[in-house]
């Protein structure tokens, strides 16, 4: 007679989905699954203890708010969570995939059978090292509890540094201007945000950032870390000698979490390799957010945009409905001061950039040889973005000379 073990799992095929990570990616995947008709089980393990919430808002509004005005940005009101019916496990982290018996192991002890798992993982805050993680004086941004971590910080604060100068380095400086504290922002690279755009737009950041009385040290070497006796963090620098600030935020990127996927064995690059319906290179393990390669640029994106629309691919396709496929250019924007700042596509080489500057739009439009669009990056101006997105999809051809020509209409090339 055969005994049942205590560890024994439900069979995979009534097993329900699993999604693991409760963010952006998580979040618009379970909706979409509900929306489209999935009444099974579905599960959502997330080590953080909040439902669903954007994260831009947290190196903006919620620095700035004097109050408690600005909450968590949920992406769905409580009462539309509480209808996805969704079986939580949280805060709980999932430790292991054992693809071949579909059972994600949790370190409750837990082992949770699946028929169908979603990666939606997101990433972890780079830091040097240790020494950083566990200095009194430095912190990192990524979640809401970071976020009010440092909104508290920043309050007793009156000089802060920057490690690390992109785009979420650069909005806490700008957030912390706001609020009249000194700010230094440290990049070792030569220009600002020199992963994302070109020179041109590296230039205009920091002319912006320092017109707003920001120290900005590019190509400055290694930083180093002290403390001294108040606590407070002692850097120093190649080209800057030790100073002490009250605080030191590290914006030098993330690590992607993608060890669950590779210990299971899935095909990755520099994050998971997902086709355009988000499936991996298992039949029964699908991938979004900033973990899923876009499946077209080979590159992780790491936006709202995509983290929301891939995902919504990627639930459409474990159901195989409407399962088109995911085919949108990059596009993620950044709030600096009182600029709205939007960049369209990736950069490339063999580009040249045209400008056009009309009123508070200041647009940088990079094309290819024969003059299609591969790049914008527009400030203050949204419709142009919008216009960028046709030229993209359709690639057409453009004039330079009418581009940089404030007289001319891009309306009329729509
Ligand atoms: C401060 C900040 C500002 C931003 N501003 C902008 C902006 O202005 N414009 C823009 O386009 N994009 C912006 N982004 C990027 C955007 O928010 C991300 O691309 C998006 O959140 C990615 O969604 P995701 O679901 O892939 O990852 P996340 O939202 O990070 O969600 C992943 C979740 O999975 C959890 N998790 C990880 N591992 C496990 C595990 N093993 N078990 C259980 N749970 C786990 C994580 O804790 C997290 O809750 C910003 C990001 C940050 C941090």
């Amino acid at each position: 007679m055969s005994q049942v073990s205590p560890l024994a799992v439900t069979p995979p095929t009534e097993a329900g989905i699993v999604i693991i990570g409760g963010g952006q990616a998580g979040g618009w995947a379970a909706k979409t699954l509900r929306d489209k008709g999935y009444s099974g089980v579905l599960t959502v393990v997330s080590d953080e203890s909040y439902d669903f919430y954007e994260r831009p808002p947290l190196s903006k509004a919620v620095l700035l708010d004097e109050g408690e005005s600005v909450g968590l940005s949920r992406l769905f009101s409580a009462d539309v969570v509480a209808g996805l019916d969704i079986s939580w496990r949280r805060p709980i982290r999932a430790e292991r995939i054992l693809p071949d018996e579909q059972i994600v192991l949790l370190n409750s002890g837990e082992r949770l059978a699946y028929s169908q798992l979603l990666i939606a993982t997101g990433g972890t805050p780079r830091v040097p090292d240790s020494k950083w993680t566990n200095h009194p004086s430095v912190l990192t941004l990524r979640s809401w509890d970071n976020a009010i971590a440092l909104k508290k910080r920043l309050r007793q604060c009156k000089t802060l540094a920057i490690v690390g100068g992109g785009w979420i380095g650069l909005e806490i400086a700008a957030s912390a201007r706001k609020l009249g504290v000194e700010v230094t922002v440290f990049e070792r690279q030569d220009v600002l945000c020199q992963r994302s755009v070109g020179l041109e737009v590296s230039q205009a950041l920091l002319k912006l950032h320092q017109s707003n009385g920001v120290q900005v040290h590019c190509a400055c070497g290694d930083i180093t870390l002290g403390e001294d006796k108040q606590g407070n963090a002692l850097i120093g620098s190649g080209v800057t000698a030790e100073q002490a600030f009250d605080l030191a935020v590290v914006g030098i990127g993330v690590e992607l979490n993608l060890s669950l996927a590779r210990d299971a064995g899935l095909a990755m690059t520099s994050g998971i390799v997902v086709d355009a319906n988000g499936r991996t290179s298992h039949p029964a393990i699908f991938a979004a957010g900033d973990v899923a390669c876009h499946p077209h640029l080979g590159l992780c994106i790491q936006s709202w945009a995509y983290a929301q629309n891939q995902s919504i691919v990627a639930a459409c396709s474990m159901l195989n409905t409407e399962a088109e496929g995911y085919d949108e250019p990059a596009w993620l924007w950044s709030d600096q001061y009182d600029a709205n700042i939007q960049i369209l596509g990736i950069p490339a080489a063999g580009t040249h950039c045209v400008e056009r500057v009309d009123g508070a739009s200041h647009l940088f439009i990079y094309l290819n040889a024969d003059n299609q669009l591969v790049q914008m990056v527009a400030f203050n101006d949204g419709r142009a973005i919008k216009l960028g997105k046709r030229w993209l999809a359709a690639n057409r051809t453009l004039d330079p000379a009418q581009l940089s020509d404030p007289g001319f209409s891009l309306m009329t090339l729509r």
